[in-house]
């Protein structure tokens, strides 16, 4: 027995449930203290409800099953892990801590696999980690009905999504095993941000009432800056000076394509800055060298695509810097995390051209073709009415994502492909193909970059965003250790180009025949803002217009066609591909891609202005947007801070402005706990953010 059974429930001190879960952390993990998120998971874990716990890569998330495990001998913890490999370094772990932990998976024998089972049956074994494939097994399903199961944890819970980035049909099935094995609580485990992801893992594993908790994201020894440039050129230029900086330490950049590595590295090289290649066309023993060399000191400075990082733990790299945007906010904090895993302060920067966009978008083309083009292709492969060469289907299509296109055929089932030759299996299958679920899919991609995107422009805190995207809201609005929070919001006004104010006018003179057509308002249409923002952006089909700030399905499918109609013949012509950025295409020539006032507010903060200024307050603008009113109130006290919204009075009132003003003394506001000490329950944080940013602004003048 694992010394910790004195712990189980039934002994006799009067201990709480996480008063027993901190002594079994010290006595078999030897940790002082859980992390943030680990105590308000196992709370919610070993009050038996069901879970969703949201914590990066190497937060922590093993422990929040492991201890309610532990504290429940007299069941056992089934553990659903994806990796044959990580499932036995953690049973190897635990057992060499004194927990009675086993695993059952594919790669041990029949035997092997049965004893484990039976040391299960016989109440031995307190962890049993299983592969997902396993419930596919009727046997072992048998077995398992046997077994008094306290506890289901299903980690890599993402892998249940289509969504995901590491979907397995093999996790599809735990949705049913729950019942099957005598109804025991879940939770579930993951390190994704991406909302549709925990909608699917919520819906899929039938979590009833469940805890959702995010924690553990913020990264405070990171520093975020984001880097405008106007060209590649600029870009490799400042990334060299950047380096200069760097001293004898570590440092990481990652690129977008094998050819931009070698572009940079020949660059870096020929300045005198001693670095090295490495992406996935390299061989194998030379990538290993080349790991092995950064991990050793003996290369300081590895340029690489994103092949480079997986399975490496040094702790020591000090800057992290991305030549190209990544095609998600997930990405980018993933391999930006990769510094300062010592704790010490490590810089994350990210360099960001105009035409940086386009690269994603063309990637997100070959992955993610339309359908109508897959259905095209499909009729076109029908008519042939046989095998034929690649090369024929695509004098009917050759833009990128063609052979995505065909393998989505062949993953229906109407088409087989081997080489250059592609046969049809079906003629009539055209009903086989998932065109709105390779639509969803697509768009998914766009969102996911659009929000990278927004990161990329935005004018305040990097780090807010960050935290946002993944829905830790435990934050302060601004960090004070990111490139916009030590900047400071920029003041200028927006002045839009000429060529976009013809474009403004044009538009603005189709809303006012709709809206008379109509009977009603032109706001009611289309408010200023965002016939700007169709100026700026000129989208030429659905999906770019719907991209624009303000502009919903619904009155894409009434006016929509009206406004491209604008729009469209004023989109600049793309050149080659990879495309030019549309969201950040300069409006005409060599302009600056952002407007010389500096300040382009982020969509969302425009949005919330928007529907602050029609005279919503916070809870209602927050109920609108589906965002948390702390959320809003950040973005309040970000307008307020940079005079877009002047008057405060229906934010908070002039006594509470005045309180404040004489509790924080004269100068500069900055912590507001102390505040908060000060002046007690009458005024609350929220109220606190809005006068601080009010008496800042108004102390700058
Ligand atoms: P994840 O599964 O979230 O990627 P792990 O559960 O593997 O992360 O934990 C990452 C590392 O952090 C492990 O070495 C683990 O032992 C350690 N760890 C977890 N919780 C604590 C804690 N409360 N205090 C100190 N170290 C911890
Ligand atoms: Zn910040």
């Amino acid at each position: 027995m694992p010394p910790v059974a004195s712990l189980a429930p039934g002994a006799h001190s009067p201990v709480s449930d996480l008063d027993r879960a901190r002594k079994v952390l010290r006595d078999v993990f030897g940790y002082r203290a859980f992390r943030p998120g680990q105590e308000d998971v196992i709370t919610a874990v070993l009050e038996r409800r069901d879970t969703l716990a949201v914590m990066p890569t190497g937060g922590g998330k093993s422990i929040c099953y492991q201890v309610p495990a532990i504290l429940q001998p007299e069941g056992l913890t089934l553990v659903v892990s994806p990796l044959l490999a990580l499932m036995k370094d953690q049973v190897d772990a635990l057992r060499a801590a004194g927990v009675a932990a086993a695993a059952v998976n594919s790669s041990m024998s029949p035997d092997e696999q049965a004893r484990a089972l039976r040391d299960a049956a016989e109440g031995k074994i307190q962890l049993l980690y299983v592969a997902p494939e396993r419930f596919g097994n009727g046997q072992f399903i048998a077995a398992l009905r046997g077994l008094r199961v306290v506890l289901l944890a299903v980690d890599e819970a993402h892998c249940i999504s289509q969504w995901g980035h590491d979907f397995r049909p093999s996790y599809r099935e735990l949705g049913e095993v729950r019942q099957r094995i005598g109804n025991p609580p879940i939770v579930a485990l993951t390190a994704t941000a991406d909302p549709r992801v925990r909608e699917d893992i919520l819906h899929r594993l039938k979590l009833h009432d469940p805890v959702v908790h995010v924690a553990g994201f913020d990264r405070p020894n990171l520093r975020f800056d984001v880097i405008h440039v106007r060209s590649q050129k600029e870009k490799q230029e400042r990334i060299a000076e950047q380096l200069r900086g760097l001293g004898e330490e570590s440092a990481i950049i990652y690129c977008g394509t094998r050819k931009r590595v070698e572009e940079l590295t020949d660059f870096l090289q020929r300045n005198r800055i001693k670095c090295a290649r490495y992406h996935a066309g390299m061989e194998d023993a030379d990538r290993r060298r080349i790991q092995d060399a950064f991990a050793r000191d003996s290369l300081r400075i590895i340029v690489a695509t994103n092949a480079f990082g997986m399975g490496i733990d040094k702790p020591d790299v000090r800057m992290v810097i991305h030549h190209d945007m990544p095609d998600s906010l997930e990405s980018y904090y993933q391999e930006a995390g990769r510094g300062g895993r010592d704790g010490a302060p490590a810089a994350c920067t990210l360099y960001f051209a105009p035409r940086d966009r386009g690269l994603r978008e063309f990637f997100i083309e070959m992955a993610h073709p339309e359908a109508h083009r897959v259905v095209a292709i499909y009729r076109a492969l029908a008519s042939l009415g046989g095998r034929c060469h690649v090369r024929e289907l695509m004098a009917t299509d050759d833009e990128p994502g063609f052979n995505a296109a065909i393998q989505v055929l062949v993953d229906s089932q109407l088409a087989t492909r081997r080489g250059y030759m592609v046969e049809p299996l079906r003629l009539d299958g055209e009903t086989a193909i998932d065109t709105a679920g390779l639509d969803a899919h697509r768009e998914h991609s766009f969102a996911k970059l659009d929000a990278m995107q927004r990161y990329a422009e935005s004018r305040t805190c990097l780090r807010a965003r960050i935290l946002d995207y993944f829905g830790d809201e435990t934050h302060q609005p601004a960090c004070g250790n990111c490139g916009p929070c030590v900047a400071g919001p920029a003041l200028a006004e927006n002045v839009a180009s000429e060529a976009e104010g013809r474009i403004f006018q044009d538009l603005r003179a189709v809303r006012k025949r709709l809206a008379d057509d109509a009977g009603v308002p032109p706001f009611v249409i289309f408010s200023d803002a965002t016939l700007r923002e169709m100026a700026r952006l000129t989208p030429r089909n659905r999906s770019e217009m719907l991209n624009v700030m303000g502009v919903g399905q619904t009155k894409f499918e009434r006016y929509g066609a009206a406004f491209l109609a604008v729009t469209k013949p004023a989109a600049p012509q793309e050149s080659a591909t990879p495309a030019p950025s549309r969201a950040l295409r300069p409006a005409g020539g060599e302009a600056p891609y952002r407007a010389p006032n500096g300040k382009a507010l982020t969509p969302s903060l425009r949005e919330t202005l928007a529907l602050f200024r029609e005279g919503g307050g916070v809870e209602e603008i927050a109920r609108q947007r589906s965002l948390s009113r702390q959320t809003i109130a950040t973005h309040l006290a970000e307008l307020i801070d940079c005079d877009e919204i002047g008057d405060v009075s229906r934010l908070v009132n002039g006594h509470v402005l005045a309180a404040v003003r004489k509790a924080a003394g004269e100068g500069r506001i900055g912590q507001l706990a102390p505040l908060k000490e000060k002046l007690g329950d009458g005024v609350s944080y929220e109220e606190l953010h809005f006068a601080r940013a009010f008496l800042n602004r108004a102390a700058r003048g």
